[in-house]
């Protein structure tokens, strides 16, 4: 159904184009939050255009989510999470950065690891290997063994390192990407990861988890109509243009709703990942936006941690998007 990711981002807009015409506010979740023009990628570029420095902005910089929502909203096609991250790397505390040089460093810990036999490769993240059976079972549901390996370097750390604003040495950078080059497919749990890896593999067949588990029949046969499926924003947004057709193909076969607004941009359910300098929010404002004025009988979820956010607030059943697998062919 995919083929290999088209070399996104190559010719993305900064700061300096930015019109002021609000589009992005309507889809971020913190100006929906907070109201405050200085916490959405607006105010920041309109802060950077009039010559204001990450530390002047330091708050609205540490506060995004990097949900990754306001870039398909620009009409301009600024790179608004790139801006952000980049403005991060002014703003990195020491210690963070020893920290997390040390952690790169030390990665991959076998070093030298052979080459994976199987020709697609599954890159887990944190949240999923803390889940072992789920990951056992993520595993065998896309072929494992043979067909896909889960990887044992899955860029963890350099996703920790982004959302930080250290900058990536090229040489764990390089140790990362080399192994994955030989790759005929590439399954990324993560998000942010999965956007970054578009930039950084341009070319590469690239797989967000939730698309390649719901390809599966055995996943499509456990949807249905009722169900609220919550799309994991950060690598929808990635590849807005592809995974749009994915997910209406999906909603006219399986009959469920997404968190998708009328733009189609998906609706993050919590604030996870970010940096928040502001008071922390526990999501259940998402969540409420998320479930306004729909009918749902069931919520399944692509991502392990969103879980909670919905847990507090209403008292559906909530499902994992890999648990809905039957025992059947896939
Ligand atoms: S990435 Fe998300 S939280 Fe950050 S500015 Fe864009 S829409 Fe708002
Ligand atoms: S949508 Fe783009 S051009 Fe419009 S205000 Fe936001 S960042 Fe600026």
């Amino acid at each position: 159904m995919f083929g290999p990711s088209p070399s996104a981002h190559a010719a993305r807009k900064d700061y300096t184009h930015c019109t002021g015409c609000g589009l992005c506010l309507l889809v971020c979740p913190l100006w929906r939050r907070t109201h405050d023009l200085g916490l959405s990628p607006l105010g920041r570029a309109k802060a950077l255009q009039y010559g204001a420095h990450a530390t002047d902005i330091a708050v609205s910089v540490a506060s995004c989510t990097l949900c990754a929502a306001c870039e398909p909203a620009c009409p301009e096609d600024i790179d608004l999470v790139g801006m952000t991250l980049n403005l991060r790397r002014h703003l990195v505390q020491p210690a963070m950065m020893a920290s997390l040089l040390a952690r790169m460093e030390s990665r991959p810990s076998r070093p030298g690891a052979p080459l994976p036999a199987a020709r697609s490769a599954l890159l887990a993240g944190e949240a999923l290997r803390a889940q072992p059976r789920r990951l056992e079972r993520v595993a065998a549901l896309l072929g494992g063994g043979a067909a896909l390996r889960v990887h044992d370097d899955d860029g963890a750390d350099l996703v920790q390192a982004l959302i930080e604003g250290v900058s990536i040495p090229p040489p764990r950078r390089e140790r990362f990407l080399a192994p994955l080059r030989r790759l005929d497919e590439i399954v990324v749990a993560d998000g942010l990861l999965f956007y970054h890896l578009r930039r950084w593999l341009p070319g590469a067949k690239l797989t967000s988890l939730g698309v390649a588990l719901g390809r599966l029949p055995a996943i499509r046969r456990g949807l249905r109509a009722g169900d609220l499926y919550v799309i994991e924003a950060r690598a929808y947004h990635a590849d807005y243009q592809r995974l749009v057709k994915h997910y209406d193909e999906l909603r006219r076969a399986c009959g469920c709703s997404f968190n998708l607004d009328l733009q189609r941009i998906a609706i993050p359910a919590t604030a996870a990942g970010s940096h928040a300098s502001i008071e922390p929010d526990d999501g259940s404002s998402q969540v409420r936006w998320i479930l306004q004025g729909r009918n749902v009988t069931r919520i399944v979820l692509e991502h392990l941690d969103d879980g909670a956010a919905f847990a507090q607030i209403c008292d559906l059943p909530v499902v994992q998007l890999v648990d809905l697998a039957d025992d059947g062919s896939s």
